[in-house]
C-alpha cells in the first residue's frame, strides 16, 4: 500500500513541463491524476525560482522545485553541499540572501553532472572535498563544469569549519560509487542523494541504480543515523524518518511480488 501514498512521476513530469509553460492547465488537468497532498512541498517563489528554508541553526535547504541542495554557514566561511545547474546562479543569490559570508567548503554528494555542474560557480580557492571514487571519475572527465576535489577520503571524515561540523561517511556502491552520506549531528540532517524521493515513487531509480542491492540496503543505512530532515536531491520537499520508511515499504512490496511472479511464471511458455 505504500504506493498509494506517493505520487507518480507522470505528475512530476506534468508539473516539470506545466511550470515550464509547455503544457496548457487543461490539457495537463486531463493527463496527470492530481498530486496528491502527501507530494507537495514548500511554495517556490516564482520570481526567484528557489526557496530556502532553515532545518536547524545555520544549516539552509535550498529547493528549485526539481533540484536539492544544502548550504552550512560556520562563521569561517559558508560549506555548499551540490550545485545543481539546475538551479544555477540562483544558488549564489540564496547564499547571499541569507549570509555575507564567502564560500571556502564545496561538498561533492557524488560525480553526476545534474547534481554538481555549476560547481565552477564557486571560489576557485575554495577547498573542494568527495570520496575519493568520484575525483578519479572527474579526474578522467576534464570537465571545466565539475572541477577535480582536492581533498578526498575512503571511508569517512569529519568536517569541521567554524561552529559546524559534517560527518561525511562512505557506505559502498548504491545508485552511484562515491554517492555521500552528509550528515550534520546537531541539526539532525542527513542528505544522500537519489535514493529516497519523499512523497514521490522511486522505482525508475532502482532500474537506473548502480547496485541495486546498494541502494535497496541504502534505507536500512540511512534509518540507522538519528535524523529528523532528510534532504534527497530532487523534486519539491524534504523528508523525515516516515518517508524513509514508506519508501522502504514499497521496495519490500516490489520484492515481494517479484520473488513470487519469478517463481510462478511459466518463462518457457513465456
Ligand atoms: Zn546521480
Amino acid at each position: 500500500m505504500a504506493q498509494l501514498k506517493m505520487a507518480t512521476i507522470a505528475s512530476a513530469i506534468g508539473i516539470i513541463l506545466s511550470t515550464s509553460g509547455a503544457l496548457a492547465q487543461d490539457a495537463h488537468d486531463e493527463m496527470f491524476a492530481k498530486m496528491p497532498p502527501v507530494a507537495a512541498g514548500p511554495a517556490i517563489d516564482r520570481e526567484k525560482g528557489y526557496v530556502v528554508e532553515e532545518l536547524g541553526r545555520g544549516l539552509y535547504h535550498l529547493n528549485d522545485g526539481v533540484y536539492q541542495m544544502m548550504f552550512v554557514t560556520t562563521g569561517g566561511g559558508v560549506i555548499v553541499v551540490d550545485a545543481p545547474p539546475n538551479t544555477g546562479k540562483n544558488i549564489l543569490a540564496a547564499i547571499s540572501s541569507v549570509t555575507n559570508e564567502p564560500i571556502t567548503h564545496v561538498i561533492y554528494s557524488h560525480s553526476h553532472k545534474d547534481h554538481i555542474g555549476a560547481a565552477a560557480l564557486f571560489p576557485d580557492d575554495a577547498v573542494i572535498i568527495a570520496h575519493e571514487d568520484t575525483a578519479a571519475h572527474l579526474a578522467g572527465k576534464n570537465d571545466p563544469d565539475r572541477p577535480v576535489p582536492n581533498k578526498t577520503f575512503t571511508d569517512g571524515m569529519t568536517l569541521e569549519v567554524g561552529c559546524q561540523k559534517l560527518q561525511l561517511d562512505y557506505h559502498g556502491v548504491n545508485h552511484a560509487p562515491g554517492n555521500l552520506y552528509i550528515y550534520a549531528p546537531e541539526q539532525k540532517v542527513l542528505m544522500l542523494v537519489d535514493i529516497v524521493f519523499p512523497g514521490w515513487t522511486p522505482f525508475p531509480d532502482l532500474a537506473l541504480a548502480e547496485s541495486v542491492d546498494g541502494f535497496l540496503e541504502a534505507h536500512n543505512l540511512i534509518l540507522g543515523y538519528d535524523f529528523e530532515h532528510f534532504i534527497g536531491g530532487h523534486l519539491n520537499r524534504g523528508g523525515t524518518r516516515q518517508d524513509v520508511e514508506t519508501q522502504q515499504a514499497y521496495f519490500a512490496d516490489m520484492v515481494q511480488a517479484a520473488g513470487k511472479a519469478n517463481g510462478t511464471m511459466d518463462f518457457n511458455a513465456a
